[in-house]
């Protein structure tokens, strides 16, 4: 449920690095969750925790940045997608022909404890660059480039200064039409935007200066978008950005159609229309998360059908090793996938239909209906 009081007025944000610092957690829970986080970073501040309803051990906010320990459950792998293959620079993936994926910071404005790139928030990694001149260089160098995605961690972690610059030199490439900022500061802390009218004005200068300047913004339960949340998406909306959101679907936040109809519905209300909601990666720590791909889908399906159009537009995918592949049927004995990007590019657009397995979580789970009725065959043969 979201709020209609007005925006808070300017404030500071205090983070809280550990466990222990947050105040409403017993004695008893701080020792549990201590070893989790010496594993799995933590990161939160009292904003975002002031959204968590503390009579709830369930809540879905709480779920979404407080360890559990069952995440650490020996399961998955820290780098899921095989993200290190598509590394061709420091701090810049090229997995897709005409998109660039950079790095640009290491770390976020708080932690997801689902993340997929929680490697980058382990001490040793250096993925996410600081220097980021060979990201742009070899942007420059690559024509067939016409997207560039900023991510991380959050680029909105980065200064003002040095988030619009690097957008604005992204922008300046000729070839390039299109700059994404990936980024759940918002619903994190809305007040990076609201108390620093300088970012909004920044990006909607480089947007006016030729390129496309997208937020492809995180809200994952529609509680997050509080009135402060509503009014930062506004003032970067009013300086000229774009937006979508994109979101994964997380076990115990947001696994439910009626959560999902109104997040949907809510960003679709505040001109941030669904994009992805992305099936989780099985990445080391996230089993607690997790969610069948076939229980994923119902509830994707579901809510899509009590949306109107924008939203609708939405797709359930996965972003998998090979490629972005969408989930976009599912009957009684097969889940139907299509490649919607794909690494290769005779895979593009490809539809592939697997035999249904309901215990399934990801792609690699599934079996092509073809070879599984080859593999029955010989099976049976064999007996
Ligand atoms: S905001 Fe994105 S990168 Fe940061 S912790 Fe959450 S999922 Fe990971």
């Amino acid at each position: 449920m979201t709020t209609s009081r007005p925006p808070n007025p300017r404030r500071r944000v205090r983070y809280l690095r550990s466990v222990e610092q947050v105040p409403q957690l017993s004695d008893r829970e701080i020792h549990r969750l201590r070893q989790v986080e010496q594993t799995y970073a933590f990161r939160a501040n009292d904003y975002y925790l002031g959204l968590i309803d503390w009579n709830d051990p369930d809540d879905p906010i709480r779920r979404l940045v407080i360890p559990d320990t069952q995440e650490m459950a020996d399961w998955g792998r820290l780098d899921a997608s095989n993200e290190a293959d598509n590394t061709v620079a420091p701090g810049v993936q090229h997995k897709y022909r005409d998109t660039a994926l950079i790095l640009a910071a290491p770390t976020c404005a708080a932690y997801c404890r689902y993340c997929f790139r929680k490697r980058l928030f382990m001490s040793e990694n250096d993925e996410a660059r600081v220097d980021l001149d060979p990201a742009v260089a070899y942007v420059a160098q690559h024509r067939e480039i016409t997207d560039v995605l900023l991510t991380g961690g959050d680029p909105l972690v980065l200064s003002t200064d040095r988030l619009v610059d690097l957008v604005e030199r992204f922008a300046a490439v000729e070839h390039v039409r299109t700059v994404r900022i990936g980024s759940k500061t918002v619903a994190f802390n809305p007040f990076r935007v609201l108390d620093d009218p300088a970012l909004a004005a920044g990006l909607g200068r480089a947007a006016r200066g030729g390129a496309a300047v997208y937020l492809m913004a995180h809200f994952d339960h529609p509680r997050e978008l509080t009135p402060e949340a509503r009014a930062a998406l506004k003032a970067l909306q009013a300086a000229g950005v774009q937006m979508v959101n994109q979101c994964p679907l997380i076990g115990g936040v947001n696994d439910k159609p009626q959560v999902l109809t109104d997040l949907f519905r809510a960003m679709t209300e505040v001109g941030a229309p669904q994009y992805y909601l992305f099936q989780g990666r099985p990445t080391a720590g996230n089993e607690p998360y997790a969610v069948p791909l076939v229980a994923g889908w119902r509830m994707f399906d579901a809510a899509r059908r009590r949306c109107s159009g924008l939203s609708r537009r939405a797709r359930f995918a996965m972003s998998h090793e090979s490629g972005k592949i969408e989930v976009t049927g599912v009957d009684r004995h097969h889940i139907y996938c299509r490649y919607h990007r794909a690494k290769d590019p005779e895979l593009e657009s490809r539809t592939v239909v697997c035999r249904r397995d309901d215990q399934a979580h990801w792609y690699d789970d599934l079996l092509p209906a073809g070879a599984a009725a080859a593999a029955e065959g010989s099976s049976s043969r064999r007996n």
